[in-house]
């Protein structure tokens, strides 16, 4: 059996011949079979047309789109192909099978207008070879970060995401914020008397402030390097990657914009008073005295390192010895006790 596109050109054909050699016998019906044959190809015609214009926007769009759902793309080409394959009813015997219903199916012509509009090509800029995975269920095992060699991603708004959660909001390769996720109450950070620029919401502010009065007093001062930054700001930033590394490397070191806890406004990259980027530094916590007093004392202020050095099989992502986010006090300490990572930790609470 043939199927797919070529079929819509098979019958097409056999339906004009037919056409002719009856309307030497019968006047009437001859406009009533003309009608249906238009009325049939044109049907199948926008489905087909939709459906290859859809396939492109699935993979651009996925991230936006799916801010508020999870991706619908798969779903797209199964329907297209059905609505093609599911017209050959019509096709056998055009003749036969024209003579007894002429009339209703004349007036769906109209509906020449739509295909016109939809063929415009979208670039792809990230060709994706990544697998999709439904979310596991939350409460169940900490799911894997990886399936083979590639990461495991989806675009699941995560179930914490009012501001008041922000100590709960669980964002890996799977979870995300909305895209209008953005706090209200962000201050620059300065309010913590500390160096460097940037905001954070003012919840963090009184920790961040001990924090980095105790690192001065350590002789380990530290400065902030980043900050607060909107989902329109990371969508520039891991495309920015992309660029540089490709889109899978570029999934091992950045988050995707939503799944970026820099979002939530109580994240912070830090590094040392008047140093280098510690993204610059072989091993920031490991050969600065800054970084070496991040790592040990940072929890005691209610901040926690992320994505810790040797935990990427957990935390998803590549060792960031500069990442550190706000939990509060209490959590930081639980946490530290417990010897987890914050992906650990906050999975079962979701
Ligand atoms: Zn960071």
């Amino acid at each position: 059996m043939p199927g797919g596109v070529d079929e819509v050109l098979v019958s097409v054909r056999p339906r004009v011949v037919p056409r002719r050699r009856r309307s030497r016998r019968l006047s009437r019906p001859s406009l009533v079979l003309i009608g249906l044959i238009v009325a049939g190809v044109t049907g199948c015609a926008i489905p087909v047309v939709a459906g290859n214009a859809a396939r492109p926007a699935d993979r651009t769009t996925a991230v936006p789109a799916s801010a508020a759902a999870p991706t619908p793309s798969p779903t797209v080409r199964p329907t297209a192909r059905r609505s093609v394959a599911s017209r050959p009813a019509a096709t056998p015997e055009p003749v036969a099978t024209a003579t007894p219903k002429p009339a209703p199916r004349r007036t769906s012509r109209p509906t020449v207008v739509v295909p016109a509009p939809v063929a415009t090509p979208r670039p792809l800029p990230t060709p994706t070879p990544i697998p999709t995975a439904p979310p596991p269920v939350l409460g169940g095992p900490l799911p894997a970060c990886r399936a083979g060699a590639l990461p495991v991603l989806s675009d699941v708004v995560t179930p914490h995401h009012a501001y008041a959660d922000w100590a709960l909001s669980l964002l890996d390769t799977r979870y995300m914020l909305p895209a209008s996720y953005a706090p209200p109450d962000l201050e620059p950070v300065s309010a913590a008397a500390v160096a460097g620029s940037g905001q954070l919401r003012a919840l963090v502010m009184p920790d961040l402030k001990e924090m980095a009065a105790a690192a001065k007093a350590a002789s380990a001062p530290i400065q902030v390097f980043s900050a607060y930054r909107s989902y329109a700001y990371q969508v520039s930033a891991f495309d920015g990657w992309v660029a540089v590394d490709g889109w899978v490397a570029a999934l091992n070191s950045s988050a995707r914009p939503g799944h970026s806890e820099h979002q939530l406004g109580t994240a912070i990259d830090v590094g040392s008073l008047g140093g280098a980027p510690p993204w610059n530094v072989r091993d920031w916590a490991a050969t600065t005295k800054a970084g070496a007093w991040m790592a040990a004392n940072a929890w005691r202020y209610g901040w926690v390192m992320s994505y810790p050095a040797g935990r990427t099989d957990v935390t998803c992502y590549a060792y960031e010895p500069w990442h550190y986010r706000y939990v509060g006090r209490a959590a930081a300490a639980e946490l530290h006790a417990a010897g987890e990572t914050l992906r650990q930790w906050l999975w079962p609470q979701q």
